[in-house]
């Protein structure tokens, strides 16, 4: 084939890495060191992306006949190369996109632990039986495939959140053509490089790495491509969706958070702490499940700020392959330059600056792209950087007198994805649970640290009603056939035969 190549380009198309039709490549950096670059990679365009999706209906009918334990068993595969590669990997993924090594390797294990999931669902491929209203006639369900899916991925997760959507995908006998995003781009490969390794049969599962604007648009606008699988920002979410809806296409989205965590009077405040440090600075805060928002109540505020200043002071920023260090880079300049943004946004709406608020530049910094951890106090609900989600190492202290007020607060943004409360009361914790319109709730439990077993998704404008992960992972990529077989070797007319 034209452009063929020995080199994983980035562009995997039935089978072959593929040179890319432009020509054109880009580079993927360190953001703890902007002078190491990594790889270079192909940036697909449309003509690309209309090889991988003629590739993928090629490949379809095959697989989609292909018994669902079969497939399984490449699902399962994958997961046992991640497991053999995991150092490996995690160190590539830390130096791509910044999170510590500890991080990293959390998200290849949850990758693995999702590939395992997945696997077993291979051997519980569910329908039910239904009794029939006639005589001599069985009914049933059965999940069917949809055809050729899309799948776009943030780089937060460069591996974990692919998984998510890959292996539902694959296991239910669809056909995949993968956009990764620009940051991640080499993850992404080797993810796809491990799928290949199990033999899976040429055109299956496509990679086009390139941008957004140009692969992503292609992608999503593709008359043969029967569903998107999103996982990303508002913005781009919303745009997918206007087009989806235009084509009639199946389109899933797992968009932002502006997530938060209460602490009650009665709290473990050593753990309250500690969960809201961790919330709201792992990953330099670049989880769509970050604490952006501690609702504090004022009984406790005074004390609770005062530990949380303390341990925000002994986290250490730097290069993530550092075991000492806490605070990890973000994820390029521009992303720096508008958390910067935000933070001047919450200075002029009259948010009092604690700590951080700037960017770090010394003591080897100066190469990366990292922000100080950021804790604002006397933040009002209504003030942006209380309800936007900024997508970095900063967070925003809100008092509350009582839980009513703090459920309220709680709810009064446009997303739900993941709340967290912080008490050792009964009445409190149901109140909590049953009023809190979000997705993900913990109870003294940070507002990050998703398990595969449980489905994972928001309310609101976090998304689109899809559930990712859990038992409901393969609802996303399947439809429901209703199947009636009548063997009364008669015409019987459902609602109008009385016998
Ligand atoms: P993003 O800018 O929306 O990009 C996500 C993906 O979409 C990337 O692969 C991007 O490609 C691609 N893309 C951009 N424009 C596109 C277009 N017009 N058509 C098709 N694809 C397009 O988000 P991000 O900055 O990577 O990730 C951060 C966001 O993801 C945050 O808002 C976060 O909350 C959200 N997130 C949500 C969840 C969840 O499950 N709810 C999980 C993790 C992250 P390029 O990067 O190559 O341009
Ligand atoms: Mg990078």
């Amino acid at each position: 084939m034209a452009g063929e190549s020995d080199i994983r380009t980035g562009i995997y198309v039935g089978g072959r890495w593929l040179a890319g039709h432009s020509g054109r490549s880009f580079e993927s950096f360190n953001p703890a060191d902007r002078d190491e670059a990594l790889g270079t990679l192909a940036s697909g365009d449309a003509a690309d992306v209309e090889a991988a999706v003629q590739a993928s209906k090629a490949a379809y009918p095959a697989w989609a006949a292909t018994p669902v334990p079969r497939r399984a068993d490449h699902i399962l595969r994958v997961g046992l190369g991640l497991e053999r590669r995991k150092e490996e990997l995690a160190r590539l993924m830390t130096r791509e996109m910044g999170k510590t090594l500890r991080e990293t390797r959390a998200d290849i294990q949850e990758a693995i632990d999702f590939a395992f999931y997945m696997a077993g669902e291979g051997r519980r491929f569910f329908g039910q039986t239904m009794p029939s209203e006639l005589p001599g006639k069985f009914s049933m369900t059965l999940r069917a495939p949809i055809g050729v899916v899309g799948a776009i991925t943030p780089w937060n997760f460069p591996i974990a959140i692919p998984m998510w959507k890959l292996a539902p995908a694959l296991l239910a006998g669809n056909t995949v053509v993968f956009k990764p995003p620009t940051d991640t781009a080499l993850c992404a490969v080797e993810l796809v490089a491990e799928f290949i390794e199990t033999g899976l049969p040429d055109g299956v599962l496509n990679l086009v790495t390139g941008s957004g604007a140009e692969a992503g648009e292609a992608l999503v606008n593709h008359p043969d491509v029967r569903a998107i699988s999103f996982t990303g920002s508002l913005d781009v979410g919303r745009h997918i969706a206007t087009q989806c809806a235009q084509a009639m296409k199946r389109v899933s989205l797992e968009l932002g958070g502006k997530n938060c965590l209460i602490v009650m009077p009665d709290a473990d405040m050593e753990l309250a702490v500690e969960a809201a440090a961790w919330g709201a600075f792992a990953t330099a805060g670049q989880r769509c499940t970050a604490t952006s928002r501690i609702l504090v109540h004022e009984k406790v505020k005074a004390a609770f700020t005062e530990r949380l200043l303390a341990r925000v002071a002994r986290m250490k920023a730097g290069d993530g392959l550092d075991p000492d260090v806490e605070i990890a880079p973000v994820i390029n300049e521009a992303q720096c330059v508008t958390v910067l943004d935000y933070i001047e946004i919450g200075k002029a709406e009259g948010a009092r600056l604690l700590t951080g608020g700037t960017r770090l530049t010394e003591g080897g910094l100066e190469k990366g792209s990292f922000i100080a951890p950021t804790v604002f106090d006397a933040v009002s609900p209504t003030m942006r950087i209380a309800q936007e989600e900024i997508f970095g190492p900063v967070t925003a202290l809100i008092d509350f007198a009582d839980l009513d007020e703090a459920i309220a607060i709680a709810n009064g943004t446009n997303y739900g994805l993941s709340a967290s409360i912080y008490t050792r009361d009964i009445t409190a914790t149901f109140e909590a649970i049953s009023r809190l319109e979000f997705g993900v709730v913990y109870v003294n439990a940070p507002t990050i640290g998703a398990e595969v077993q449980l489905p994972f998704g928001g309310t609101k404008c976090t998304g689109n009603g899809h559930r990712e992960a859990g038992p409901q992972a393969l609802d996303e990529f399947t439809e429901w056939k209703a199947v009636s077989v009548d063997f009364s070797g008669r015409l019987q007319r459902a609602q109008m035969d009385e016998e």
